[in-house]
């Protein structure tokens, strides 16, 4: 028996879920959001940068009340070995404008946040409340959910799936397949509190201003996976993660990568004096564009996470949550004002937009990552950082050797290493993977 009916009933209040629910919300639909978490944001993870733009286009002035950490005007980029880190840093006063375009997060308190707008926009949200089941009528159509709360089943024109990486309902339900290992990472996190004036010393800051660095290198021992650290008012975000079939493989443990990424002499001065209060582990999709799954069906729409929309080599996944789930609602507001019913051909309409939007048109450029680079993946994460620290060394250091045996013995070292061929081989690949 259908207990209650909504227009819409969304499953999960992170990033995507709480567009979803929020932006058919404040378009008057009747939405129901479902959280198995003690409160929304209680089981996610981020490291986090929060992209102002895709938030902006579905609550204007977030900037007046969201809980922000500080707006990013530096970024590092890491090569690391053992010993050292080569790195390129941008750092710009232009970044310090009046609406900011990075910024960093605490997913806990954020999701809280849009969590009360999503209410005040109409939604109805219940927490500590785990679906169990998509339920479907006699033609296989998704007519509502049933929960762990009560037996009965509550009816909806259409499900939002936004249940995040592992996705288990719609899995279950036979939607999608499972994520593969090779195409998710597992990433481990601590949070390092100092106070505000250390952390704005020891990177350099003013204000709100932040700092960010993404590494690779050694720091993966050969595995596909980056370092980050990022800085937030009183703590620093700090982590690592590797794709889960590489861990698996290499028979390495995630908290020891974290504890050797820790006490890489270019991180433990950064970190130093503080305390830990937190430690997280979450899984990221990095199939990228041939891991996207089927995005809608009869009575249902997948969006964020749940449909591996994330973009590994830029590091973005929040904003395309963001994104697909305001996209997935609008289409869904469009067919409700058209009268349309919820079914497969009308919600095709999802991906329509989605295919128009920056979401999938970024997913597609890297359409043959993460292939690209997990193939041979310890020259770029072993072999090339360490021929880059050597080549660096060899360069800086002053000690009466001609420049040109220098340079002969940095080129020496490279084609020793890889070959020529294999040297324009990864190049190649690079220039593949960037073009
Ligand atoms: C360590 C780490 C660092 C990251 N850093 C960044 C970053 O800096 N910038 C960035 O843009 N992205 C980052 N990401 C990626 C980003 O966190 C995700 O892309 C984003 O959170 C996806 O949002 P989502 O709403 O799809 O899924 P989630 O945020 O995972 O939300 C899914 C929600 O669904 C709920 N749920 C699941 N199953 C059920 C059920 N059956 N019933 C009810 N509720 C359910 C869960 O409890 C959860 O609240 C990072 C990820 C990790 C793990």
């Amino acid at each position: 028996m259908i207990e209650e009916e909504f227009d819409a009933i969304v499953i999960g209040a992170g990033m995507s879920g709480n567009a979803a629910a929020y932006t058919m919300a404040s378009h008057g639909l009747k939405v129901l959001q479902l959280e198995r978490g003690e409160y929304p944001g209680s089981k996610n993870v981020q490291g986090a940068i929060m992209y102002a733009n895709m938030l902006e286009k579905i609550i204007p002035d977030f900037r007046d009340d969201a809980p922000l950490e500080r707006h990013l005007v530096e970024q590092r980029l890491w090569v690391m070995d053992d010993t050292s880190h080569t790195g390129i840093h941008h750092r710009s006063d232009h970044f310090n404008e009046a609406k900011p375009n990075r910024y960093t997060i605490i997913r806990a308190q954020f999701d809280k946040w849009f969590s009360r707008k999503v209410r005040e926009a109409g939604a109805t949200v219940l927490c500590e409340t785990t679906v169990t089941e998509l339920v479907r009528d006699g033609r296989d159509r998704v007519i509502g959910v049933r929960t762990d709360r009560s037996g009965g089943i509550i009816g909806a024109d259409v499900v939002v799936l936004a249940e995040g990486v592992c996705g288990l309902l719609g899995t279950r339900a036979g939607l999608r397949s499972m994520p593969k290992p090779e195409t998710v990472a597992l990433a481990v996190k601590e949070m390092h509190f100092l106070p505000e004036e250390v952390i704005e010393q020891r990177f350099g800051l003013n204000g709100d201003e932040g700092c960010v660095i993404e590494a690779v290198g050694t720091i993966s021992h050969g595995m596909a996976g980056l370092g980050f650290l990022y800085t937030n008012k009183e703590s620093i975000s700090l982590g690592v993660g590797c794709l889960v079939s590489d861990f698996a493989a290499a028979m390495e443990s995630p908290y020891a990568l974290l504890d050797a990424f820790k006490n890489h002499p270019s991180i433990r001065p950064l970190i130093a004096g503080s305390e830990v209060k937190e430690y997280a582990a979450h899984l990221i999709p990095e199939g990228g564009y041939k891991a996207i799954p089927q995005l809608f069906g009869d009575g249902w729409v997948v969006v964020g996470d749940a449909a591996q929309l994330n973009n590994a080599i830029h590091r973005e996944g929040s904003n395309l949550a963001m994104t697909s789930g305001r996209i997935a609602a609008e289409a869904i507001v469009q067919l409700k004002r058209r009268s349309h019913p919820m079914t497969k051909r009308n919600l095709s309409l999802y991906k329509i937009m989605l295919d128009n939007s920056f979401v999938v048109k970024d997913l597609r450029k890297y359409k043959d990552m993460p292939a690209l680079l997990h193939t041979n993946s310890c020259n770029f994460f072993t072999t090339y950082p360490q021929l880059l620290s050597k080549a660096a060394q060899n360069f800086l250091r002053v000690d009466g050797t001609p420049k040109i045996d220098k340079e002969k013995a940095t080129t020496a070292a490279f084609v020793k290493a890889r070959s020529r061929w294999g040297l324009v081989s990864d190049a190649v690949r690079l220039a593949c993977a960037w073009r």
